[in-house]
């Protein structure tokens, strides 16, 4: 018998712990964690993004402030913000919502980010220290997915675990995670022949790719924990996954749904990152 994992409600869960230990970090060391959120151009997707996490920061009890910029601000002036940002006594975090406009180099800007406050982890010092095993933070849709795995119960010692992506901010950190864990990981993408044949060696199967519904139930081994990372927009307007759910939770001894699986882990991860760099002042 499956089980479905309900992202939501341990999203609400990490929530509300995070809610609490701010509240006692503000009573005993009087220090509200603060993030900085900025975000160039008038994108309605990062937008909406941005606005989540506004909300979130409000909901747990932390600072935010919204840099909210016009498409065609130039480099240095962003550069100069983040400077000023990694000197801010207030602010813990800082996240510059991405994609940045295309004259903006993405890696400079993130690069400039003190890493004690990279809270998104994408820092090049932060990714060396997830290779190296010992990063200050760890990007916060890969946290997530491993705090779901660990809801499981589920020792990966020794597991089959499987990959669907190799992009930098899913599918490599999520692979790092699971190798730290001490699973046995493949990394699979595009380019990778006979997918079906990989995908059914897993005991866990992580689909990070962004086709719907591409992971079919002949794509999986009896009793596999399956985590789907895919956010899909469909034609008539609905969410989906990777994995075609109905297909395939029959087989899964535990899957994550679209909407209401990783998706909500990754604002509460954040929340749990920017937490982290509060309490390590
Ligand atoms: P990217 O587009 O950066 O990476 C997709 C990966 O999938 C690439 O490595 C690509 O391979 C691989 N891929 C593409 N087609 C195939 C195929 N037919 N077979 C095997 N592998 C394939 O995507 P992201 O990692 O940024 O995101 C992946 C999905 O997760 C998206 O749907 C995104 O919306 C979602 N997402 C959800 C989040 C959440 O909070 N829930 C957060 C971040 C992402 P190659 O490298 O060879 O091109």
């Amino acid at each position: 018998m499956v089980s479905i994992i309900d992202g939501n409600k341990i999203a609400q869960d990490i929530r509300n712990e995070v809610r609490q230990s701010a509240l006692a970090l503000k009573e005993q060391k009087g220090i509200i964690p603060g993030l900085a959120v900025v975000l160039v151009g008038e994108d309605p997707a990062s937008q909406i993004y941005v606005g989540k996490k506004a909300k979130a920061c409000a909901d747990v009890g932390f600072l935010s402030r919204e840099y909210k910029l016009p498409a065609e601000t130039d480099e240095e002036k962003l550069l100069k913000i983040i400077r000023k940002l990694n000197k801010d006594k207030l602010i813990h975090g800082i996240l510059v919502q991405l994609p940045l406009p295309k004259h903006i180099s993405t890696e400079k800007i993130i690069a400039a980010i003190d890493p004690h406050k990279d809270v998104d982890g994408f820092h090049p010092y932060n990714v060396g220290g997830l290779v190296t095993g010992s990063p200050l933070f760890v990007p916060c849709t890969p946290r997530g997915i491993m705090e779901l795995i660990a809801r499981t119960g589920i020792d990966l010692k020794g597991k089959e675990a499987v990959v669907v992506g190799r992009s930098n901010i899913v599918g490599k950190p999520i692979a790092l995670l699971l190798l730290a864990q001490h699973a046995t990981v493949t990394i699979c993408h595009s380019r990778t022949k006979d997918l079906p044949s990989v995908t059914r060696r897993a005991d866990i199967l992580i689909a990070a790719v962004g086709k719907a519904h591409m992971i079919k139930a002949d794509m999986v081994k009896d009793g596999a924990i399956v985590i789907d990372v895919g956010v899909n927009r469909l034609e008539n307007g609905k969410l989906a996954g990777d994995v075609d759910f109905d297909e395939v939770a029959p087989k899964a001894s535990y899957i994550t749904p679209v909407p209401g699986g990783v998706g909500p882990m990754t604002i509460a991860m954040l929340m749990k990152n920017t937490l982290d760099a509060a309490l390590a002042l």
